[in-house]
């Protein structure tokens, strides 16, 4: 069992480290579609101001300096600018897709494993206890 298993309990922290550091927030056409007319904009002005191309789709862009925060994410205690209409990517997360970085990086995670532990199998979980 992981914490994987334990995803219908998951609860987000609010801890925006998702919203922070490198990687890319791909957006598909309906998020483009409802981001814009939520920011009451052209969906062209729109991915002029707000995204860069990716090898694949449109991404958001970082926010300018060293930080390299998600363009919406207004720091602690503000969160996402657009949550209401955030981008399925960012909707998804971490239900339907995680990585590597998620177990050490996603508080509500964390706290997943802090309640439920993180055990691999069962041939790990025996000479554990029977060292003990
Ligand atoms: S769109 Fe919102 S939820 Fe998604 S990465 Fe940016 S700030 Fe975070
Ligand atoms: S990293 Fe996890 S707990 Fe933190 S804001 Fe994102 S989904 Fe919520």
């Amino acid at each position: 069992m992981s914490w994987i298993d334990h995803l219908d309990e998951f609860e987000c922290q609010r801890c925006g480290n998702c919203c922070k550091g490198v990687g890319d927030v791909l957006l598909n056409r309906e998020d483009i579609r409802r981001i814009a007319a939520h920011l009451e904009m052209t969906q062209v002005d729109f991915l002029h101001e707000f995204t860069r191309r990716t090898q694949s789709r449109r991404a958001l862009i970082d926010q300018r300096g060293p930080k390299r925060w998600c363009v919406f994410y207004g720091g602690d205690g503000v969160g996402c600018r657009i949550n209401a209409v955030k981008p399925k990517q960012c909707a998804d997360y971490p239900h339907r897709w995680h990585n590597e970085d998620t177990a050490g990086t996603c508080e509500g995670v964390k706290a997943l494993i802090r309640r439920f532990g993180e055990v691999p199998d069962e041939a790990e979980e025996i000479p554990a206890a029977r060292g003990t």
